[in-house]
């Protein structure tokens, strides 16, 4: 490979990678972008879920065999399809041997960390097999290890990268493969300094890829899905979405903020660091386009999308003592910096704030708020603290500069019992919480009013 030469990072989640027709039309997107020199996969879809169930800890015996071998018919189903796959089919066996041990232990000690090292195997098992296919098919590829490449801190479940040690790990020891032969390596995963495994919380392949692609300053990035593009909102919630030919980095990220699955949240933050524009399209259907990413987009529309977060915790806090003086706010949020609790959609009035707590973790479990930080907060003021809510986003441009702009949005959720409204922090966002059971209609309700 001339080293002049521009290198792409390529993408791809669990449904481009859950069956052998899916590995093979994954396969033939990366022979058509021969740029394409560094392949990140997720676990073949399913297996992410049953391992977290595992990990979780399933007492009954019997239920443990029934997962694992869920998950062992999902890998086998693929790997009986493919050729000479003998010294593949043993790494698989040795992983679907080390699954059930971990599933054990789990059983009678399920831990953070624990649940990392067996979460990963998902995606441990799906590079051996793909790399299989990729080579079986004649295009030269070895497999990576993402654990001796991205470096993360020691936070199960939501670990954060360190992109200096990564792009450090990455130079020395991806580079060289990459002069020679295409590269698959995991998603979603990574090791801390102690060389533990650690998992950067669910959908986090999309971060990953994101992550390799500065790592060696690629000059773009493509993440292949199960839809051609972004949407205007998720096509499943709304069937008249529609998809959005470009859009910009700002844009795109208040999307992932706010909950638009197509992309791990933190997916741009990289992207933008390092000026990458990323492609979003179908691995099953390349030739539908899809979506680009890029620092401006041609048009910037008043509304371009709705974003929905579910199974959110709003927390309101209310106290007489807030009236008029100063300081309260800062004490709440010392107590929360210190049960290191991050704060995401936040309002005041005179004698109360609401806030909603910001989480996701590859347990998956709604944002809490410890009973300590319940009980230090209790002696400043009330706190009540709400379960079973939404986060509903449109995301647009100049909102806050155009005369009227909200005007349609309130138009459209006149019958909605609304929690919670933020606006005017950003240009590119108005959000309200609505209760869980209210947010499809809410969502389809502004789509229909906004977009159709
Ligand atoms: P992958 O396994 O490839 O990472 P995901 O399931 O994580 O795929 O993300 C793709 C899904 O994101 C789509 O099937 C769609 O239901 C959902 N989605 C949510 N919001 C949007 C949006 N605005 N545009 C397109 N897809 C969206
Ligand atoms: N396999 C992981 C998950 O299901 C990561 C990913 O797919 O991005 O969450
Ligand atoms: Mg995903």
């Amino acid at each position: 490979m001339n080293p002049l030469s521009p290198i792409s990072v390529a993408k791809f989640g669990g449904t481009s990678v859950g069956t052998i027709h899916a590995m093979r039309q994954s396969a033939d997107v990366i022979e058509q972008n021969p740029q394409t020199r560094l392949v990140v996969i997720s676990a073949c879809s399913g297996v992410t879920n049953h391992l977290v169930a595992l990990a979780q800890g399933i007492d009954d015996p019997q239920a443990r065999q029934d997962k694992l071998a869920a998950i062992t018919t999902i890998h086998q189903t693929i790997l009986t399809q493919l050729p000479d796959c003998q010294n593949t089919q043993a790494e698989v066996d040795h992983w679907h041997l080390t699954i059930a041990e971990y599933a054990d232990t789990a059983a009678s000690a399920p831990s953070t960390a624990l649940t990392d090292a067996l979460v990963a195997c998902g995606e441990l098992i799906s590079t051996h097999i793909f790399t299989h296919l990729l080579n079986s098919r004649g295009v030269a590829t070895v497999r990576a290890d993402a654990r001796e490449l991205l470096r993360t801190d020691s936070q199960f479940g939501s670990a954060q990268p360190d992109p200096q040690q990564t792009k450090a790990q990455c130079q020395d020891q991806l580079l060289p493969h990459l002069a020679t032969h295409l590269v698959v390596t995991q998603g979603f995963i990574g090791a801390d300094a102690a060389g533990q495994t650690t998992t950067l919380g669910r959908g986090g392949s999309d971060y990953s890829a994101a992550l390799f692609a500065e790592a060696i300053e690629a000059k773009s990035l493509a993440i292949w899905t199960d839809v051609p593009g972004i949407y205007t909102t998720d096509p499943r919630i709304a069937s008249q979405a529609r998809p959005i030919g470009e859009i910009s980095f700002s844009e795109a990220s208040e999307m992932a903020t706010f909950g638009a699955k197509i992309l791990h949240p933190s997916t741009l933050v990289p992207a933008v660091r390092q000026h990458i524009p990323v492609f979003v399209g179908a691995a099953r259907a390349p030739e539908q386009g899809g979506t680009w990413i890029r620092e401006q987009a041609h048009s910037a529309p008043l509304f371009r999308a709705v974003a929905l977060r579910r199974n959110q915790t709003m927390v309101t806090l209310t106290s007489l003592n807030m009236f008029h003086t100063y300081g309260f706010l800062a004490k709440v949020f010392e107590i929360l910096a210190r049960f290191e609790i991050s704060v995401d959609l936040i309002t005041t009035s005179e004698v109360s704030v609401a806030l909603t707590l910001d989480q996701t973790n590859t347990q998956g479990d709604a944002p809490q708020l410890p009973d300590a930080a319940v009980d230090e907060l209790s002696q400043l003021c009330h706190v009540d603290v709400c379960k079973q809510l939404a986060v509903v986003a449109l995301i647009g441009n100049a909102m806050n500069q155009t005369p009227g702009a909200t005007a349609s949005v309130f138009n459209a959720l006149e019958q909605t019992k609304l929690r919670m409204i933020c606006y005017g922090a950003s240009n590119h966002n108005v959000c309200v919480v609505v209760d869980e059971y209210d947010a499809t209609d809410v969502v389809q309700r502004l789509h229909a009013d906004l977009f159709e």
